[in-house]
């Protein structure tokens, strides 16, 4: 089943490049798209009830959601495999090195100028690369002017935009602990429901998740924190805290896009 902001798409309102000819492309930059959405991720593990595409499925829904919203917005393609060093010890996982993904958003939008775009929206369904992104955010900036380059880092505004829809929708902020949580799996439920092992929820760490948290599992590891490589706890996930999740990070990566210009 495709995902709500796929579903009924046909081929005239595709905004995604990779599934459009270049023809398609020039007209919609003629008619006027002048902002490139770059949805940036990770293959990396998500305890034992989700996949290791959760972050790339997230962002490729992402991306397309923030590009309709914005208007004028064409979408480049997922760059799937992220910043993941602190999930390497759970088999399956795959990390870019901090410079080859910086390097990769860099030639990303090496030629977006001379295509016609003035503006590329970076943003992570992946939280684990907002530290690199914060660290590489001004060479990119100089790197590619004169397009303009907006990058949203705030993994934590993620979060919180998280809890607070898990709390509206069922009272479940406290599951949400930012990684294979009670958001996540709900994202999942809603974009591929075929890919939730429903039978395999297990419970994470559910302590409080803030910076010194956040540098531990980036320095020791994940497992360091916690065994099954959960933070929160997916009990509870449903298709209604999916929806609400989705609807929250792209207001907030929306709104931010917006006071930068976009
Ligand atoms: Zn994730």
């Amino acid at each position: 089943m495709n995902s709500p902001a796929q579903a009924g798409g046909s081929v005239s309102n595709e905004i995604r490049i990779e599934y459009m000819t270049s023809a398609e492309i020039g007209a919609a930059i003629g008619g006027g798209a002048r902002t490139a959405v770059l949805p940036l991720a990770a293959i990396e593990q998500h305890g034992r009830h989700l996949p290791l595409s959760m972050d790339a499925d997230h962002a490729d829904e992402l991306a397309v959601r923030i590009a309709r919203r914005l208007g004028g917005a064409l979408v480049l393609p997922t760059v799937r495999v992220g910043y993941s060093p602190h999930h390497l010890r759970f088999p399956g996982t795959l990390s870019l090195r901090a410079s080859t993904l910086e390097a990769t958003c860099e030639d990303y939008g090496a030629n977006l100028t001379a295509a016609g775009f003035e503006r590329m929206v970076v943003f992570s369904g992946h939280i684990g690369n907002c530290p690199v992104m914060s660290e590489f955010t001004p060479r990119l900036e100089r790197k590619l002017k004169p397009l303009s380059v907006i990058v949203f880092t705030d993994g934590e505004a993620i979060i919180g935009a998280w809890r607070r829809a898990a709390e509206d929708v069922a009272s479940l902020g406290s599951n949400v602990g930012g990684h294979a949580d009670v958001a996540e799996t709900s994202v999942m439920l809603v974009l591929h429901p075929d890919k939730v092992r429903t039978d395999h929820f297990t419970r994470g760490y559910t302590g409080i998740v803030d910076k010194e948290l956040l540098a531990r599992t980036f320095h020791d590891g994940i497992d360091s924190v916690t065994p099954n490589g959960i933070l929160g706890d997916p009990e509870g996930a449903s298709k209604a805290i999916g929806e609400a999740c989705l609807d929250a990070v792209t207001s907030l990566i929306v709104d931010y896009a917006q006071t930068r210009g976009a």
